[in-house]
């Protein structure tokens, strides 16, 4: 009998530890930090890194052999639902999207010489990557239909193409990009996986776009964390050895990022909910209206225990999709992740509005950080693939094992009780035969 829900005492120290620095030491900074540029934030969050590294707690998501702490699936995704509480953690902590995913492709495609170059670096915290693969023009959705090309011209790859939405890309001192190689190639053996440093003649960084979490209406590159950049490679030229894996790999390797990241998204989003659930009980019991806290009305006390059951379901969906990782593998788990990536955007988006309307006016005003949250959580059920792509995962997988039937469906009544009755016909007449006479 294996199932236990205990985490052991002493990671839970640890969880303690994260909790309390992320509240008392990086929540603050998120407030005083929004118009620093990505140096000065740097210098900012340094010594919070130092003491993270000397908990032991720095880049937890690879093995000590990448410089990471090696740690399981299902630790990591506890230690995520502390990180998630604030936006900027994931980033003191070394494992932020899109660098650790993308570490995680490069620890298993990349060659020693690569590992050395971009994958070691890139866990110490030294370079900073971004992930290139939807574009404008075609459906990110099917990502076999990209139009960025890959092509061999001598000892070089060639690039052109449109990409946007590249995380990151505006800080990033090398992008990983996923471009058609093999255009002949089954659908998904087309794609090559490239690394493209900065400055590289021919990437050309057009603007990071405006979203609702950040609106830059003049279109210029944030050069923070957190833009999403539009980019363009115009004949952009790297060397043969830039090439991570072989040719039409590229859909190999690029599921090996999404996996784990998806339940680590998972679990912050789940720091967000408890935050924004905190703030909820907290209104609750403290606001009066006719001489009564809030919280002693009914329909209060939905909000508060729908609240509370919906993050435990997504909690529970979510760690048990951890510890199927950490049990099978990313690919036996693919429906668990499925549900668990349009799950919890969903509780999150409800949970954030409960505690918005509990708050009145204070709530949809700025002096709350309740309305950024919730223009942060939109994203999150189209990045990573839209919820839509995810539900039909789900249910194509539970289909495929389900044995069609002609006739009558299997629970026919009917069916059934005439079944019943050519089994046990005999006993019962016996029965009745023996029931004692009135
Ligand atoms: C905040 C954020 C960060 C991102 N970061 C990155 C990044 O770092 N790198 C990167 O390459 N990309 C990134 N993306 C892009 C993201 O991966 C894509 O937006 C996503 O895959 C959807 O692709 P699309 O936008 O082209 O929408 P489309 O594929 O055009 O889909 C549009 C809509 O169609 C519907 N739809 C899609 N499929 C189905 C279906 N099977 N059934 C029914 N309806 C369907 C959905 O409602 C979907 O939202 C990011 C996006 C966001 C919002």
């Amino acid at each position: 009998m294996a199932w236990d829900f205990a985490t052991e005492p002493t990671f839970q120290k640890q969880l303690d530890w994260m909790r309390c620095f992320v509240d008392t030491d990086i929540i603050p900074l998120e407030l005083i930090s929004g118009d620093l540029d990505q140096p000065q934030l740097d210098i900012l969050l340094a010594p919070l890194k130092e003491q993270v590294k000397a908990a032991g707690l720095w880049a937890t998501h690879l093995p000590p052999e990448y410089g990471g702490q090696g740690m399981g699936q299902l630790p990591l995704a506890l230690m995520h639902e502390v990180l998630g509480r604030s936006v900027l953690a994931p980033e003191v902590f070394g494992n932020q999207a899109p660098d650790s995913g993308n570490a995680e492709l490069l620890a298993v495609g990349a060659n020693e010489e690569q590992k050395k170059r971009w994958l070691y670096p890139l866990m110490a915290g030294e370079l900073r990557s971004s992930f290139c693969l939807t574009e404008p023009d075609t459906a990110g959705s099917d990502p076999t239909t990209i139009r960025t090309t890959c092509r061999r011209d001598g000892d070089q790859w060639c690039l052109d193409g449109h990409k946007w939405f590249s995380s990151n890309a505006s800080v990033a001192d090398f992008l990983l990009v996923m471009a058609v190689s093999d255009p002949d190639a089954p659908p998904h053996q087309r794609a090559a996986m490239v690394v493209v440093p900065r400055n590289t003649p021919g990437l050309i960084l057009m603007r990071d776009v405006g979203t609702m979490a950040h609106a830059n209406e003049d279109g210029a590159l944030m050069r923070r964390i957190g833009g999403h950049t539009e980019l363009r490679f115009e004949n952009c030229r790297v060397p043969l050895d830039h090439m991570i894996g072989a040719p039409g790999e590229g859909f190999l390797l690029a599921q090996k990022r999404l996996s784990g990241g998806r339940i680590h998204h998972g679990m912050r989003m789940i720091g967000q909910c408890l935050r924004a659930y905190d703030m909820l009980c907290e209104r609750a019991a403290s606001r009066q209206l006719r001489g009564q806290a809030l919280g002693s009305m009914q329909r209060v006390q939905d909000m508060v225990a729908d609240s509370a059951s919906e993050i435990t379901m997504a909690r529970l969906l979510t760690l048990h999709a951890a510890w199927r990782m950490d049990h099978v593998d990313a690919r036996e788990s693919r429906v668990d992740i499925a549900m668990v990536k349009y799950q919890v955007p969903r509780i999150l988006y409800q949970v954030l509005d409960r505690a918005i309307q509990l708050h009145g006016a204070l709530g949809y005003s700025t002096d709350l950080p309740l309305e950024e949250m919730y223009r942060q959580a939109r994203a999150l059920r189209i990045a990573d693939g839209a919820d839509e792509l995810h539900r039909q995962t789900i249910a194509r997988a539970v289909l495929r094992d389900v044995k069609p039937v002609t006739g009558w469906p299997t629970e026919h009544i009917p069916t059934q009780r005439a079944a019943a009755l050519e089994r046990f016909g005999v006993l019962l007449e016996s029965l009745s035969s023996k029931a004692p006479r009135a």
